[in-house]
């Protein structure tokens, strides 16, 4: 069985890194999509313009042979100048910026509080010239308490917030990005706009839910942020991702930790990597929930169109003929990642369905 796509995949979310880690990672995505969304929380973040232009650069040397459109976002911080934010959209050195919930995931000590995200001033200039906001979706400490928020309860209780940036910013363009919770969902399904409130949504948030994480113990590989919800916030997702809605597209969220970090017997780094079958589970759960026709537009054209780019053409054909990933992902210096299906035992590994067929 084949299927085809007519255009080319794009990454709407990935995590790179730097140094000897982006070389090993960036190579994936590059392979699979024309282009896609850089995450900023590298250590330090990319707060100012320069910091942008640098890793634009950096990526650019570490990886010269491969053709692919970086697209750099900026750390939306209280150091954020909102010169460099205007500047920088409008010479094309970034095209978007993330809130981080300060202290809720990986590298978001720099981050801001949810209550005073409306209240930033880089929104308006944003609005006003339609950069669009991407968000980290959860509120980790009550604003009237200080206490901090239930994991799980964190993406819903920052609904108000949401609502609260539309009214202030109707024009806003924004992305709730890796949305898991089924209150988001429904949100989503009511107020979904393919030029002004979009989202993005993961292959584990689609495949997973917070049973999984615990099955046989914990399993520290599929721990992610925002964390796993229970089956039917998952099962939610799965409709939602797959529905064909103009809304919502491709983003994997594909972080790259080494074994020690997530193996740790205090605290297990959060993030999965996926960046090596992007194309495939995708494709995957497209499938199972019978709805590859839509597969296209969710990897190909909704998320270039929410960023004013056009989709690009190209043909990708997709193949069903299973097989396993049978190695880690090795990084120079000597750390290792291990990449989602990946297993000591062979008999434990995920058996892919879908790959695509080598021209
Ligand atoms: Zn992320």
């Amino acid at each position: 069985m084949e299927y085809i796509l007519r255009y080319l995949p794009f990454e709407g979310h990935v995590h790179w890194r730097q140094g000897a880690m982006l070389k090993a990672v960036a190579p994936y995505t590059a392979r699979q999509c024309w282009g896609g969304i850089i995450m900023p929380n590298r250590v330090p973040p990319i707060i100012t313009l320069d910091d942008a232009a640098a890793h634009k650069h950096e990526i650019l040397v570490t990886i010269p042979e491969e053709d692919f459109e970086s697209l750099i976002v900026g750390y939306l911080s209280e150091e954020t100048s909102i010169d460099d934010v205007r500047r920088g959209f409008e010479s094309g050195v970034w095209i978007a910026m993330k809130f981080y919930p300060r202290g809720a995931t990986t590298n978001s000590k720099e981050g801001i509080n949810s209550w005073e995200l409306p209240f930033h001033p880089a929104l308006k200039v944003m609005e006003e010239i339609g950069m669009p906001l991407l968000l980290h979706a959860e509120a980790n400490v009550d604003e009237s308490t200080g206490k901090e928020i239930d994991i799980y309860d964190r993406e819903y209780r920052f609904i108000p917030v949401l609502e609260e940036l539309r009214k202030l910013y109707p024009r806003l363009k924004i992305s709730v990005e890796h949305g898991t919770s089924l209150e988001m969902a429904q949100f989503m399904e009511e107020h979904g706009d393919p030029k002004k409130l979009v989202c993005t949504v993961t292959i584990q948030h689609m495949m997973f839910s917070r049973q999984d994480l615990h099955k046989d113990g914990f399993q520290p590989h599929m721990m992610c942020y925002p964390i796993p919800k229970r089956a039917e916030a998952m099962m939610a997702w799965r409709k939602l991702g797959t529905s064909g809605k103009p809304y919502i597209f491709a983003g994997t969220d594909s972080a790259p930790h080494p074994t020690h970090k997530k193996e740790s017997s205090c605290g297990c780094a959060g993030g999965m990597f996926t960046a090596h079958a992007m194309v495939p589970l995708y494709a995957h759960i497209f499938e199972q929930a019978g709805r590859l026709h839509n597969l296209e537009e969710f990897l190909c054209i909704n998320g270039p169109r929410f960023y004013g780019l056009e989709p690009r053409p190209g043909l990708v054909t997709l193949v069903k003929k299973p097989w396993t990933k049978q190695s880690m992902v090795a990084v120079n210096g000597g750390e290792k990642i291990r990449p989602f299906g990946y297993h000591e035992e062979p008999e434990k590994r995920f058996r892919f369905e879908w790959q695509i067929k080598k021209p």
